[in-house]
């Protein structure tokens, strides 16, 4: 999608701190950190948000997923803890329409959020 910020950081066009890619997705730290570790998951792949996921992209869908746990490992909060988070839609306060898991963690949370 031309206009899309996530499709710029994945096509590089965009500058980001990337901390992992492969061909189906790219793992960046989020501009504004809510936590130590804030690091963003994406697919190259434009999707607007789960919602526009086909039931088909469930292997993409586990993949980011997965390797969000693969950069909690890496990031040394595996043990300590992290919460993954996919906003969808406006309730949840999703601001940029490029699905993305974010990946929080190197801090204590509360639930329920805010
Ligand atoms: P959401 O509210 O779930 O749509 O989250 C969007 C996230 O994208 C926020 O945490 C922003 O801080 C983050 N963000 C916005 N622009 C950028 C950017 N250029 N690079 C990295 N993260 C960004
Ligand atoms: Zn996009």
């Amino acid at each position: 999608m031309g206009d899309c910020l996530f499709c710029g950081i994945a096509a590089r066009k965009i500058p980001a701190r990337i901390v992992y890619e492969d061909d189906l997705i790219v793992a960046f730290d989020d501009i504004r950190p809510q936590a130590p570790t804030h690091t963003l998951i994406i697919p190259r792949e434009h999707f607007s948000s789960l919602a526009d996921v086909p039931a088909e992209k469930a292997g993409l869908l586990s993949h980011m997923l997965l390797k969000a746990r693969e950069i909690a490992e890496d990031k040394g909060i595996s043990r300590s803890g992290y919460r993954i988070v996919l906003n969808t839609g406006r309730d949840s306060g999703q601001a940029v329409f490029h699905i993305h898991f974010h990946l929080l963690g190197g801090r204590p949370m509360s639930w329920p959020p805010g």
